[in-house]
């Protein structure tokens, strides 16, 4: 696999970035994964905009221009024959020479990796004709989650919890409310209608959340942005989840509580044709 680091495209396995660099020494750092679909980029210039403005919240330097970065992702995209799959773009403060808690000077270049990962089947998963199953966590991450950092060790204490319980994934709860899955914003359907919880500080404010709630509205769907409880979410008709790497992916369980038959429900499968099709149809 060819990976991209600080304007250099190089074999994996002679890819390095220093022991210095505040991503490792601090989790001083941004990303954005953009999903490819027959080899074209989907919603691209979103998760750009996204990180731009991760970077401004944190007084990061601005990271590279969207057109520098498209062609680089162009690039890895065709040197690793990607037709469906996954591009990670890793921006961190830099690397200064020692270790320490106050900003280096804001003239130090940003880290820049970029990296592949081929997904056969993405758009074909079958997962999503299954649904998953998810148990509920205290949310214990920082109050910052609409800042996409790298700061994803709760998250994957999350997600090993949720496999000790048999389960695939956890929803995030905080003051009896649903945040997030670990990776992914979540949705339940309740009297016909899709709830979700609002923007805010308190989730990251998902690309595909973005796109499947207008997917929702054209297709005359009723859409109300409102935090849920758990307790609604156990008593949902359907509940689904959507992130850039996994689309819509129906949720047919909380915390072993069935939802309707227990089988993916029209809503979150007639919603992920119809972003797919559009994702598809967008990509560049
Ligand atoms: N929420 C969290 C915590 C995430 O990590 C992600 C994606 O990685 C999402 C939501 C979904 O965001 P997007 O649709 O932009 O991938």
């Amino acid at each position: 696999r060819t990976v991209y680091v600080n304007g250099a495209y190089l074999p994996e396995s002679e890819a390095s970035v220093s022991i210095f660099d505040r991503g490792f020494l601090m989790a001083d750092a941004i990303y954005e994964v953009t999903s490819v679909l027959d080899g074209r980029l989907v919603d691209f210039d979103a998760h750009m905009t996204r990180l731009a403005r991760s970077a401004r919240e944190l007084d990061m330097a601005p990271p590279p221009g969207r057109d520098e970065l498209l062609a680089i992702h162009r690039e890895l995209v065709r040197r690793n024959g990607i037709d469906e799959g996954l591009v990670y773009l890793q921006v961190t403060r830099g690397a200064p020479g020692d270790r320490d808690f106050a900003y280096p000077d804001p003239g130090l270049a940003p880290t820049v990796v970029l990296f592949t990962q081929a997904k056969p089947g993405l758009a074909d998963d079958p997962v999503a004709r299954r649904g998953i199953r998810v148990i509920s966590l205290d949310d214990l991450r920082w109050k910052r989650r609409d800042i996409k950092t790298v700061q994803l060790l709760y998250p994957s204490m999350a997600k090993m919890a949720a496999r000790r319980a048999g389960a695939d994934d956890a929803w995030l709860v905080e003051d009896g409310f649903v945040t997030e899955g670990t990776s992914n914003n979540v949705y339940i359907v309740s009297n016909g209608r899709i709830i979700t919880r609002p923007l805010s500080c308190e989730i990251l404010h998902g690309i595909t959340r973005r796109s499947v709630l207008r997917c929702a509205a054209e297709a005359g769907m009723a859409v109300e942005e409102r935090a849920f409880t758990l307790a609604e979410a156990k008593a949902a008709q359907e509940a689904f989840l959507t992130s850039a790497s996994a689309f819509v992916i129906p949720v047919v369980a909380v915390d072993g509580v069935v939802l309707g038959d227990g089988r993916p429900g029209p809503v979150a499968a007639r919603l992920r044709d119809i972003c797919l099709e559009e994702a598809r149809a967008g990509a560049i």
